[in-house]
């Protein structure tokens, strides 16, 4: 898939990105997260608003207050509440008074934001879209760059250096679809999306995005075509991974889009098949799932979920 790549990017440090926008790339870098989270800077006519505070880490919150110098920072906005976008919100929030702003309903159980916003609303000069999928509170923000670009800050809906992860329950990749499809119908120019470099031209990606899922849905199709499955054994045969982190992300992959099937009314789910081969279950959680017992156990249970064509064709 055409992705971008960007060298490392200096620490600590504010990174021009556009007239009046700079990032700080937090120090969190991983298999889910390429350098760092973006931790965006933007200024407007009260102040500077931040998109995406970044990873619970003191010293990325300090750099923060260092860019933000004399200019207040009025607003706190998330893109959604995972940690790595959310968990300096807490001290930032607090350093400076700034309040804290995500969807109306927080995917978090012990954070509710200062002010929930919703599909539509426009605060700050940012119009935000409710864009569930990655996050059940998936925001993208929307907005005019001093130099006449049509920005949106697409947080993990659309990154330009991978696709992103759709893990269920919380991840729904019927969602996901329609998140992708209603961006073809957009005029931004410019994403700014939570890690990797800015992308133009954006809907180039989000089409082979689609074009890419949609080459996977139909090899799952195909395989229902013969014979029913269940999670694990048919990731393994789609996927063919052996490092147990990814092939746990195969399975979730897998898992979100019978699920998608099933709401569509294409595929049925049946009991669990609970005499798999020991060789295609992974109880390893996928990158940036917590690795707790019940998370665990529920890796395993969803890996035995079986489903079949609702009718053979
Ligand atoms: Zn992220």
């Amino acid at each position: 898939m055409a992705f971008l790549t960007e060298p490392e990017p200096q620490r600590g440090v504010p990174l021009p990105v556009l007239p009046g926008i700079r990032r700080i790339v937090a120090d969190n870098p991983g298999v889910m997260t390429y350098h760092g989270t973006n931790t965006y800077l933007i200024e407007g006519e009260d102040g500077l608003t931040i998109i995406d505070p970044g990873p619970p880490d003191d010293a990325h919150v300090r750099d923060i207050l260092t860019a933000a110098g004399d200019m207040k920072i009025r607003r706190l906005f998330l893109t959604h509440t995972h940690k790595d976008h959310y968990g300096a919100a807490p001290a930032l929030a607090q350093a400076t008074g700034a309040p804290i702003l995500s969807y109306k309903i927080s995917a978090r159980a012990e954070f509710s934001p200062d002010m929930g916003l919703d599909e539509g609303d426009v605060t700050g000069g940012f119009t935000v879209l409710y864009t569930p999928g990655h996050a059940s509170d998936h925001l993208c923000y929307a907005f005019q760059a001093q130099d006449g670009r049509r920005l949106l800050f697409s947080g993990d809906h659309v990154m330009s250096w991978s696709s992103s992860i759709v893990s269920p329950p919380e991840g729904d990749m019927l969602a996901y679809y329609r998140g992708l499809e209603r961006l073809l119908t957009r005029d931004e120019d410019v994403y700014l999306g939570g890690h990797g470099p800015l992308l133009e031209e954006p809907r180039k990606l989000v089409e082979t995005l689609l074009f890419h899922r949609r080459a996977r849905e139909r090899a799952i199709l195909e395989a229902l075509q013969e014979q029913e499955w269940a999670v694990a054994p048919l990731a393994a045969k789609l996927y063919q991974k052996t490092d147990p982190w990814l092939k746990a992300a195969a399975q979730r992959n897998v898992l979100a889009h019978l699920l998608k099937l099933k709401e569509e009314g294409i595929v049925v789910e049946y009991g669990p098949d609970t005499d798999l081969h020991p060789d295609t279950l992974s109880f390893a959680p996928p990158p940036g799932m917590r690795a707790e017992s019940r998370e665990r156990t529920v890796l395993y249970s969803d890996s035995l979920r079986r489903f079949g064509l609702a009718r053979r064709t």
